[in-house]
């Protein structure tokens, strides 16, 4: 059994948004037990539930929408909350995009560690996988098996020196999510840039907040935080992706070439499989985390 949690006090922050190029100026409130992850567009006066139920677009980032009022690249701060077992929070923010900031999770993280994590007087719910499930599409594939943790092994190959083939298998909980996951950053390939602009995207995009491949390889003067910092920053989105499911997942789940298209019909195929899964309050660990012990390592290089 565990406990609910929220944050402890507001935090504020602001930055500009990856494919909008829009600064949005967001502040994160603590939230009553199971009222779950929330945004508010204060500028729309409207309240966005992170579901799945309310995914409008996955092309190049997650994006939501309720009455037709949009919210765009959830995945990262949804995969914070998600990695450090935030249940409830309210998100507020006035412009359409969640800032970028380094292209990671790491900010998200050392912002919300930097406000505390409360405990709340309920338990928190799981969904747990009981049957081995598997969804494919062409060339990606994802499966699911029962395990007592969640637990991600994913794998990638793209045509390009600077990646190629790169796989991870990882047991996600606070410390090798903030250690681990929350460090690696977007990434994108010079060549694709024109066209993604001239489609409306990535007009906030820069070697400050994205690593960017070229022909020959990664032009980012600082270089990479990890050798495999691409499946790394994949197992990344994939949480933020996860968290739309309602409860926090436990499960051994193995993902080979996907992205957010994928993530989200896998989980909309998956919670329509009602013997594949139970929603329960048990789960493996025993133990509160101490939260002063989680490091983050912000931009140091891990090769
Ligand atoms: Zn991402």
């Amino acid at each position: 059994m565990r406990n609910q949690r929220t944050i402890k006090k507001e935090i504020t922050f602001s930055g500009i948004g990856l494919h909008t190029g829009k600064e949005a100026f967001v502040t994160l409130k603590p939230a009553p037990r199971n009222s779950g992850i929330v945004f508010y567009r204060r500028d729309k006066h409207a309240l966005i539930h992170a579901n799945i139920l309310n995914i409008c677009d996955t092309a190049f980032a997650t994006t939501l929408s309720y009455n037709g009022t949009k919210i765009r690249t959830v995945e990262h701060i949804l995969s914070a909350l998600s990695g450090l077992g935030i249940d409830n929070i309210l998100i507020e923010v006035v412009g359409p995009e969640i800032p970028i900031l380094d292209g990671s999770a790491t900010l998200f993280v050392e912002l919300i560690l930097e406000a505390g994590i409360a405990k709340q007087s309920a338990q928190k719910q799981f969904i747990k996988i009981i049957r081995p499930f598997v969804y494919e599409n062409n060339h990606t594939s994802i499966a699911c098996f029962p395990s007592n943790e969640l637990k991600i092994s994913y794998s990638i190959d793209f045509n390009h020196n600077a990646i190629r083939h790169q796989e991870m298998t990882i047991e996600i909980n606070e410390f090798t999510f903030a250690k681990d996951i929350a460090p690696a950053r977007t990434f994108g390939f010079l060549k694709d840039v024109e066209a993604l602009r001239a489609n409306g995207l990535a007009k906030g995009g820069s070697l400050e907040n994205a690593v960017v491949i070229g022909d020959s390889g990664v032009i980012n003067p600082s270089g990479l935080r990890f050798s495999n910092e691409f499946v790394r920053h994949k197992i990344l989105d994939t949480i933020g992706d996860f968290a739309l499911a309602g409860y926090p997942l436990i499960g051994h789940f193995v993902l080979s070439r996907s992205g957010h298209h994928a993530n989200t019909r896998f989980l909309a195929e998956l919670l329509a499989c009602r013997g594949c899964y139970k929603i329960t309050t048990e789960n493996a660990f025993t133990n509160e985390s101490h939260f002063s012990e989680i490091s983050i390592q912000t931009a140091q290089t891990q090769i």
